[in-house]
């Protein structure tokens, strides 16, 4: 007698979703299926230390694929200038609601479709408040159509005519903070503060002795390769004596703060008049962006589309009420820990093993290496670990010889093999490759004979047997192992 065969173990939800929706796509258009399918793979087997990278929950990501792509929703919840919004306006009103309970805020805007998006519309609504409603005022009018050519001519004058104090771009700073590639350093006279040559902290009277001299109409805190906490209660005390507004933009950290790893002084909520962030970072929601704000500003930002934002997109806006009902769950809390305690234990590995690291170490989500250590730029550093199979980005250091394109440093972050299950012993492996990996690689010479910023050899083996390494740990802790990929 043959023995029965085993019944399959039932697919999973997710699994089911995946095949149905790759299926659908499949029938029209098979190449975009395949992409889809290859990238998951590729996700599934990459040691992905990307700090600005995670892995959204498959209920964040079914959330995104439906039929309210396709509705138009200018204005405001209750306030569209289209019909038939009513189902938009659940989600909207929702995902606002969860943002408001998650991190406290008194008033929060959900419709940026990206951070640079927010940090415009943050802008707009400082300027909106502190320039525009004055000059209102003054003319005694309401709108702005009703004021004289002159008037008017006059105000777009003063708006063109305001000051921005942020963090360099070396020292951790983004674009988007006032700098000239950027429309936010074509609106405004920009500033930036550094941090301490000696410890690499920033330096809190410097920037108040900046603040005094420059006197902004907007200071902004908030980085994208800072690897330590920021205290808003003392930027919020320099804002103050200088009358600026304090804006934070905590697109990386948004997870840290909504898992209650930053509190007190190092929660920028109750500290800044607004706050920026995206949703796809460490709070690990669906692409798109946020933003949150004393009562002061809400009228101004909930201007922000059709100020500088189209029509919003509300299938995003419901992925991202998923995403922070899930960051309000307490094992988000736990998750956000390991975040930093993950960051810590890598930065800890690469010390030991005799790596420099940016102000020695970490108290957030990111480890900024400095790879000048291993004789390295950042550009040989960052090709020779992705031969390896450990996926990075290159970053500027402090002071960096090597500019912006080569730059000194790889920065790492860990929320996405947080979100993994990796932990201490995991994050010491990862260190340890990494160290294997750039203490056996040397920069190479270009064809013409000179030394080279890009160019590299790694000695013969040593990113195979890396990359198997770092494939073996990543098979330990599959990413959405309830989804079977066929
Ligand atoms: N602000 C900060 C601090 C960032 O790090 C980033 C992205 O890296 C942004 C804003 C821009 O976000 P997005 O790429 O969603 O426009």
């Amino acid at each position: 007698m043959t023995a029965a065969p085993a019944p399959r173990p039932a697919e999973s939800a997710e699994s089911l979703a995946y095949r149905s929706a790759l299926g659908v796509i499949r029938g029209i258009e098979p190449r975009i299926a395949d992409a889809i399918g290859a990238e998951i793979a590729d996700q599934r087997e990459s040691l992905k230390l990307i700090a600005s990278e995670n892995y959204a929950s498959p209920a964040t990501l079914l959330a995104m694929g439906n039929w309210l792509s396709d509705k138009y929703a200018e204005g405001t919840v209750g306030h569209r200038f289209y019909a038939g919004c009513r189902n938009v306006d659940t989600v909207e009103s929702l995902a606002a609601e969860h943002a408001r309970e998650l991190f406290g805020a008194a008033h929060a805007y959900v419709q940026p479709h990206s951070g640079i998006d927010a940090n415009l519309v943050a802008f707009w609504s400082v300027l909106a408040q502190r320039v525009e409603a004055p000059a209102l005022d003054r003319a005694a009018v309401r709108n702005v159509n009703d004021l004289t050519e002159e008037d008017w001519a006059a105000l777009r004058r003063a708006l063109g005519d305001q000051r921005m104090l942020g963090m360099s771009l070396d020292a951790g700073g983004h674009l988007t903070h006032g700098f000239r590639p950027n429309i936010s350093g074509k609106m405004f006279e920009q500033r930036s503060y550094g941090t301490d040559p000696e410890t690499g902290l920033l330096d809190y009277d410097a920037v108040r002795a900046a603040a005094r001299e420059f006197r902004p109409l907007i200071l902004v805190a908030g980085y994208s390769a800072y690897p330590r906490r920021v205290n808003f209660r003392i930027m919020r005390e320099i804002a103050d004596e200088v009358g600026a507004t304090l804006m934070v933009d905590m697109a990386h950290f948004a997870g840290l703060v909504a898992g209650k790893v930053f509190t007190g002084d190092f929660d920028p909520v109750p500290h800044a008049q607004i706050v920026t962030t995206t949703t796809h970072k460490s709070l690990r929601g669906p692409r798109g962006g946020m933003v949150l704000c004393d009562d002061s500003l809400a009228e101004y930002v909930d201007r922000g589309c059709p100020m500088v934002l189209g029509g919003p997109l509300p299938h995003v806006m419901a992925a991202k009420a998923v995403a922070l009902a899930e960051a309000r769950q307490p094992a988000f809390q736990d998750y956000a820990q390991r975040i930093t305690d993950n960051a810590q234990s890598l930065a800890e590995g690469l010390l030991r093993r005799g790596a420099r690291l940016v102000t020695g170490g970490t108290d957030n989500h990111i480890v900024l290496l400095d790879v000048a250590g291993y004789g390295l730029t950042g550009r040989q550093a960052e090709s020779a670990l992705l031969d390896a199979g450990i996926v990075t980005n290159r970053n500027s250091v402090p002071r960096d010889p090597n500019g912006a394109w080569y730059t000194s440093g790889v920065r790492l972050g860990t929320p996405a093999l947080t979100t993994r299950g990796v932990g201490a012993e995991g994050m010491d492996e990862v260190a340890e490759l990494i160290h294997t990996v750039l203490s056996r690689t040397a920069p190479a010479a270009a064809a013409s004979g000179k030394p080279s910023k890009a160019k590299y050899v790694t000695e013969d083996g040593v990113a195979r047997e890396v990359a198997q390494r770092a494939a073996d740990l990543m098979a330990k802790h599959p990413l959405y192992p309830e989804i079977d990929l066929g």
